[in-house]
């Protein structure tokens, strides 16, 4: 068996966090397992033409390693996977890693007090602590449409593009209007003869303020950190604002809702002048309901005269293409899935975890609500962090949640060291206690209060509670990360 103090499952920017924490901890004996076989998670599967970040860069990166060299506002995708490659490097992560490593369940083992990792090569990993980093969008969704592998043209899911193939004088559709079709089908419109879109659920869209960033500025926050900073506390402080006025604080502030979905009309009608087209692109539930995105290029791109948006539903999909409801044909060379990715049936947990007495955390959430204390320990569960849990994900960019979570680790894990102990294990009561204060606020939020039928969201689990995201402030998320109670953990 290969043993470590800390066994990390997901190499992407949550588990390189995770790492990085322990390191600083001085904890060095820990391994990182990654089913992929290479660092980045989703900026290294995603690679999609038009891929970029829909957060500013200068907030969608570590506070604590900032990155001068963003070439715009909203950075393309490759540089986010260079970033990664960066940190790595940085904080000497790479030799922790193991790719190629599809871990299949792990096991706590109450007589040695660790966990036991195993993988699909039938390798096994023990680790006193375990991090699981495995992420929210990472197992794709593959649409359940009668017919579809008869398909006999080329079909491909974003979330695993072939950089190879090569869309030129093709027809092609794209199945899915989310934040991923949203960047691609702007691109693919540029190269392909005809492409048609189908739209289940329209997608609320802002405009998205991308500039390059100019060489000068760049130099500057090389020279004066503290100038990036500021832009960074600008952006982080639009985001919050969007989020807690926009979403979370529906009860009082409904106002701001109202408002961002005016944003969001006006920048429809100034795009697409076409009465009728722009009917089917507005959305019929509330804003925030699901995750908006930003673009410049979407409704143009829809506009088009060699682009077509089918709202009809998709009955079947044949060797030759698509037919609707009503019976018309669409025949196509590609047709692109960009059909998002399956959270609640398979990623909570991502592999089966059994805790104390063989507790199955899987099973265990869907039979007592999902739940994680402060999004990121379960009752049962000793020496778990579990990353991607119920309400762990706070605020818009992935990095607020990152940096709340491994500030909770260094005070768990520095409560537990000044106790003499290596074992946590969160209380019931604790747990108990956080769930009731995040079910509280939830009922104040749009989830709750919005119309949010029919909007389709990840938000919500499947019995139609939102259990995803944390519905409190960042500043709140990071002040309990550093200040929860030490004894909200039993210790041993
Ligand atoms: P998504 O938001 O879940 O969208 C999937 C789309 O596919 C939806 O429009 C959905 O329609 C449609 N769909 C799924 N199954 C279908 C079916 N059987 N028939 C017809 N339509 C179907 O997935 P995504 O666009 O990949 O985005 C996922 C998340 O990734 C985003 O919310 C965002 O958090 C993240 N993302 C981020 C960036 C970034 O720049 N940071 C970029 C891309 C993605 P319904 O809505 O009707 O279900």
């Amino acid at each position: 068996m290969d043993m470590h103090d800390a066994v990390i499952v997901g190499a992407g920017f949550g588990g390189m966090g995770a790492a990085i924490q322990l390191k600083r901890l001085g904890i060095d004996d820990l391994v990182i397992l990654e089913r992929e076989d290479d660092l980045g998670g989703t900026w290294h599967v995603n690679h999609y033409p038009g891929l970029a970040v829909d957060i500013p860069s200068s907030t969608y990166s570590y506070s604590f390693e900032p990155n001068p060299h963003w070439t715009r506002l909203f950075a393309p995708g490759k540089e986010l996977k260079a970033y990664a490659e960066h940190v790595a490097e940085r904080y000497d992560l790479r030799r922790h890693m193991v790719f190629g490593t599809s871990v299949s369940a792990a096991v706590w083992d109450e007589d040695a007090q660790r966990w036991h990792v195993s993988t699909s090569d039938g390798s096994v990993h023990s680790g006193r602590w375990l991090f699981t980093a495995t992420g929210f969008l990472s197992q794709p969704r593959l649409p359940e449409i009668a017919g579809i592998e008869s398909f006999a043209g080329r079909l491909v899911h974003t979330a695993d593009w072939d950089d190879s193939a090569d869309l030129t004088g093709e027809r092609v559709a794209v199945i899915g209007t989310g934040a991923t079709a949203v960047q691609l089908v702007p691109e693919l419109a540029r190269v392909a003869e005809h492409l048609t879109v189908f739209q289940r659920t329209p997608i609320w869209v802002a405009p998205k303020p991308d500039y390059p960033v100019p060489s000068v500025a760049r130099r500057v926050f090389a020279a004066l950190p503290l100038t990036q900073r500021l832009v960074r506390w600008g952006g982080s402080a639009l985001l919050e604002a969007l989020m807690v006025g926009g979403v979370l604080h529906y009860k009082n502030l409904s106002a701001f809702n109202r408002a961002a979905e005016l944003m969001c009309r006006a920048h429809l009608a100034r795009q697409v002048r076409d009465p009728e087209l722009r009917r089917r692109l507005t959305p019929s539930y509330s804003f925030g309901c699901k995750r908006p995105t930003f673009s410049n290029e979407w409704f143009p791109t829809l506009a088009r005269p060699d682009v077509t948006l089918e709202t009809e539903p998709i009955a079947r999909v044949d060797e030759r293409g698509l037919v609707t409801a009503d019976g018309r044909r669409t025949d196509v060379d590609t047709l692109v899935l960009a059909t998002g990715f399956n959270l609640w049936d398979v990623n909570f947990p991502a592999f089966e975890v059994l805790g104390r007495e063989g507790r199955n955390l899987g099973k265990w959430w869907r039979d007592h609500r999902f739940q994680a204390y402060e999004g990121v320990t379960v009752p049962g569960f000793p020496n778990l962090v579990s990353l991607n849990s119920p309400y762990s994900y706070s605020g818009l960019s992935y990095f607020t949640t990152i940096e709340s979570q491994m500030k909770h680790v260094e005070r768990l894990f520095t409560g537990m060291r000044e106790r003499g102990a290596t074992v946590f294990e969160v209380t019931q009561e604790a747990n108990d206690e956080f769930l009731e204060r995040m079910t509280d606020r939830v009922a104040d939020t749009v989830f709750a209060l919005g119309s949010c039928e029919g909007a389709h969201s990840y938000y919500f689990n499947q019995h139609g509670e939102a259990t995803l995201l944390r519905p409190t402030s960042t500043l709140n998320a990071l002040r309990e990360a550093g200040r929860f109670p030490l004894d909200a953990y039993d210790y041993a």
